[in-house]
């Protein structure tokens, strides 16, 4: 494993102090489905959300392995997951793609604000009838002079309710295949641009969420991403840090409960002896710790190949399905370990099952994951919507 060095470990240091603070309530804001403007301050004030990003911006300029690293310890000490997933959302969503791709003027403009989360992002990518199959997507921006004519809805945008401002994936060249997709930036001021109301969900019910509106909304062409025709480009280079950042907070999530259930395990007698000292929970618990080591391990390592620039395609599949089964077998595993006490709400494990089946959805199904690496293992016919 990576030699982390002490720069890095204070980071990753500060980070566990941020997660302890926000996770106070968390229970009671799941169950009323808020958002913590209290703890997006909070955030704030950590520099979290600079991490990755240019000093010339307020950026702490740090790479992808150790926002990763950090973004760990985050997980392993934060129990409010949406909270976690909103903020990597707002990091992955626009401050990457704009960092990567965006004008020097548009930099200039958002990137500042970005960092210190003045700003809050989102992207739009996924519409009622366009989800695993992103190039499926209508939304439609016409140039019209040195402006574009937004018009679509979107589906399942997260932190859409509290967003200031929204990369919209939209089809600027009917014709263009994945050529013709545009990545637009759209302030939530424009008129035009509506949220439908938070949609209630299973979990990760501290980030909210909602449908986008587009209706003949008008942007600069300034504010495209990366040039007119380059939004596949900036989804994939999107959707590896999206994987890799807010899957290494499931690692961090993942060690936790591997750690709370060995603590638990230890102290629970039955029979006139500790549970961890029957089999069936002992090997329950080595196949949790097994799922961490694993899952990490191929994150890190698939990070490692995105960073050298390396074909990655099939590592960061693997990587993702192997965190996401493995966050949800490991709570599930959790429940089981903890029996009743663990079926219970106050135990915060139920609200962890509820959170980790919604990784096996985001950032691209398991299917279409499964899909990914049939498709590099040449088994072409098996693999559409890749
Ligand atoms: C918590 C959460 C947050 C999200 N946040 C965002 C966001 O911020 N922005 C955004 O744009 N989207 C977001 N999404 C949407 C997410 O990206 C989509 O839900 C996902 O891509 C799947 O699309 P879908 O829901 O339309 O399912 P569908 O694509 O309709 O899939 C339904 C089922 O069919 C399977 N399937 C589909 N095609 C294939 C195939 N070719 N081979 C095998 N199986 C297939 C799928 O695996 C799945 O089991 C979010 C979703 C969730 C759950």
């Amino acid at each position: 494993m990576i030699d982390w060095n002490d720069e890095q470990r204070q980071l990753r240091r500060a980070a566990q102090r941020l997660g302890e603070s926000l996770s106070a309530g968390h229970l009671e804001r799941d169950g009323r489905a808020e958002f913590s403007r209290d703890g997006w301050k909070l955030v704030q004030r950590s520099g979290l959300l600079a991490l990755p990003f240019d000093h010339r911006w307020g950026g702490l300029g740090q790479d992808l392995l150790t926002t990763m690293y950090v973004l760990e310890g985050l997980g392993h000490a934060c129990r409010d997951s949406g909270l976690s997933f909103s903020l990597t959302t707002h990091v992955v969503s626009t401050g990457i793609p704009l960092q990567h791709f965006g004008s020097p003027e548009l930099q200039e403009r958002f990137m500042p604000a970005v960092c210190a989360g003045d700003l809050i992002g989102a992207h739009a990518i996924s519409e009622p009838e366009a989800g695993s199959d992103m190039l499926a997507l209508r939304t439609s921006a016409r140039v019209d002079g040195d402006e574009l004519v937004l018009n679509g809805s979107k589906a399942f945008v997260t932190n859409g309710p509290v967003a200031d401002v929204v990369v919209v994936y939209a089809r600027t060249d009917p014709a263009g295949g994945p050529f013709g997709i545009s990545a637009i930036l759209v302030e939530r001021d424009r008129e035009g641009l509506g949220f439908g109301r938070p949609v209630e969900k299973m979990g990760l019910r501290t980030s909210p969420l909602c449908e986008v509106f587009l209706d003949d909304c008008r942007v600069p062409t300034d504010n495209v991403i990366g040039g007119l025709g380059s939004g596949f480009l900036v989804f994939d280079h999107v959707m590896n840090w999206e994987v890799l950042c807010s899957f290494a907070v499931n690692v961090g999530e993942m060690q936790h409960r591997l750690e709370r259930v060995v603590e638990y395990a230890r102290s629970r007698k039955q029979f006139g002896s500790h549970i961890g000292s029957f089999q069936a929970v002992a090997h329950r618990i080595v196949d949790m710790r097994i799922a961490v080591d694993t899952a990490r391990r191929a994150l890190y390592d698939a990070a490692a190949r995105v960073v050298r620039n390396e074909q990655a395609t099939e590592d960061v599949a693997i990587a993702k399905l192997l965190v996401s089964e493995g966050n949800m077998a490991t709570a599930v595993a959790a429940v089981e370990t903890f029996g009743g006490y663990g079926y219970m709400t106050e135990s915060g494990l139920e609200h962890d099952v509820r959170c980790a089946l919604a990784g096996l959805i985001y950032s691209g199904t398991s299917d279409i994951q499964r899909n990914r690496i049939a498709k590099m293992m040449g088994l072409h016919g098996a693999a559409p919507g890749c």
